[in-house]
């Protein structure tokens, strides 16, 4: 866990929040490299389950709500960890993490559990009164659950469909730790997928069962190890409140096996919770008059699946990271899908030193960057240290020009995880590399 925390610091991917002062437990920074790799993982979440799926809806939900949406769903009462505080040194721990009644920290006796709601509190506008408490989201969930109604005004939809959002979730947990794994800003990509009510467990198992395999196709997609995906039912004493059943995907951390994504069959619980139900499709034409008469009405169950962004980031991270040997010299390699990777190509003059070769390499930099914008330039060291350098951050693609380039416009494409390099004409290069990056 070292070895990835540190190369995600020097490489540019993780900073610990405001680090000049010191930090701050539970927030982390997204350098350059940690930014694109986000962005590329939500670009391919959006793809996957949003924009190539014809029954989903995205939305873009504020972060701060009215304060009855969590009076609703439960999470002010609910949303609480249960905690004991050290009668000596006063530091506050998990009952579920706790081992023995004394503290494990200074031994000192511990006070009866407690419960501790973990929703970061502020106010909204200039009064600090009890009618201006306000909460950042502890899930992205319920913005799409107080958006239902809008959502079948405007589009209609037939069931089943889902929303979907991705957005910045916000817990204070008590015990934030293991690097990026839990922090108390974070993201969430969520899908909140609403069926009939289900006539017998059946119809909504195989929902959910549906729904477990297109988790599993995506994590597939990412590339992750099949031996590190482990998949867990929930007990009934651990689910949240809202649940009526929860399988868990855990991975292989460094720090052992714990929770990446999951998914759960909410019921109708939250709708119910917020007066919100569903018209069923009359016969009538939308838009007609007619069609605003309800047939009958329904209040849709909810399926859902969830996915912790940083998680999976560190996941990545860490299913990748490979240390090997390549012209007997050690490297260290992110084996990232190449979709995934920040930097999908880096281009190099063959020696900084030479204007005519500088030259060239630039030109070709300026045109595959349009082509294919992740596209880095670096000509400082020796080549050598320039693959390792590339290597360390997951790019696929090397380019270098060199001088056979200047007589025939061809340069040497060299592969990440083989370390093999190939001839190819400048004009065919950046389809060459989109071949491999679809
Ligand atoms: P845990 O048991 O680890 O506290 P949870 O069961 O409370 O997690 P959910 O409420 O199901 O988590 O949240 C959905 C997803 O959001 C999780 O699968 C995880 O990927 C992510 N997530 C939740 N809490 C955190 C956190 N503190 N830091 C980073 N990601 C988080």
């Amino acid at each position: 866990m070292e070895k990835i925390a540190s190369l995600a610091k020097r490489r540019g991917f993780v900073y610990p929040s405001s680090e000049i002062y010191g930090g701050l437990a539970g927030f982390w920074d997204f350098g350059p490299l940690g930014v694109e790799l986000k962005n590329n993982v939500k670009k391919e979440w959006w793809r996957f389950f949003v924009s190539e799926r014809e029954d989903m809806f995205g939305v873009e939900s504020s972060i701060i709500m009215n304060s009855k949406v969590w009076e609703a769903s439960g999470h002010l009462k609910g949303f609480a960890d249960l905690l004991a505080e050290c009668k000596k040194c006063k530091k506050r721990f998990r009952v579920d993490e706790i081992k023995s009644k004394k503290c494990p920290e200074c031994g000192g006796a511990l006070t009866e559990p407690r419960n501790f709601n973990t929703m970061f509190k502020t106010f909204v506008g200039a009064v600090e009164d009890n009618s201006s408490i306000a909460y950042l989201r502890p899930e992205t969930a319920q913005g799409m659950f107080v958006n239902f109604k809008n959502i079948i005004d405007s589009f209609h939809p037939k069931m089943p469909f889902g929303l979907a959002q991705i957005g910045k979730a916000f817990r204070n947990e008590i015990t934030p730790g293991n690097f990026i794994f839990r922090i108390r800003e974070f993201e969430q990509m969520e899908i909140e997928y609403f069926i009939r009510p289900p006539k017998n467990e059946k119809e909504w198992r195989e929902v959910f069962d549906y729904w477990l395999g297109q988790i599993r196709k995506w994590l597939e997609f990412l590339g992750f190890k099949k031996e590190n995906i482990f998949e867990r039912e929930v007990s009934e004493k651990d689910r949240a409140h809202y649940s009526q059943r929860t399988t868990d995907l855990d991975y292989n951390f460094p720090f052992g096996k714990e929770e990446l994504c999951g998914l759960a069959y909410r019921t109708d619980f939250d709708l119910k919770a917020h007066g919100l139900d569903y018209y069923l499709e009359t016969p009538f034409p939308s838009g007609s008059e007619a069609y605003k008469t309800p047939v009958a009405k329904i209040i849709p169950h909810v399926i859902e699946p969830t996915f912790g962004v940083e998680r999976l980031i560190l996941a990545l991270l860490s299913d990748s990271y490979d240390e090997d040997e390549m012209n007997n010299e050690k490297r260290i390699v992110l084996r990232l899908n190449p979709k995934l990777a920040p930097v999908k190509a880096a281009v190099f003059p063959l020696l900084a030193n030479k204007p005519e070769l500088v030259k060239k390499a630039r030109e070709v930099f300026e045109m595959t960057k349009k082509e294919i914008p992740q596209t880095a330039w670096d000509d400082i060291g020796n080549i050598g240290k320039r693959y390792r350098r590339q290597d360390e951050i997951g790019t696929p693609f090397c380019l270098t020009i060199d001088f056979q380039t200047l007589e025939d416009s061809t340069l040497t494409i060299r592969d990440r995880d083989s370390g093999q390099q190939e001839r190819i004409a400048i004009v065919k290069m950046t389809e060459y590399i989109k071949e491999r990056l679809r």
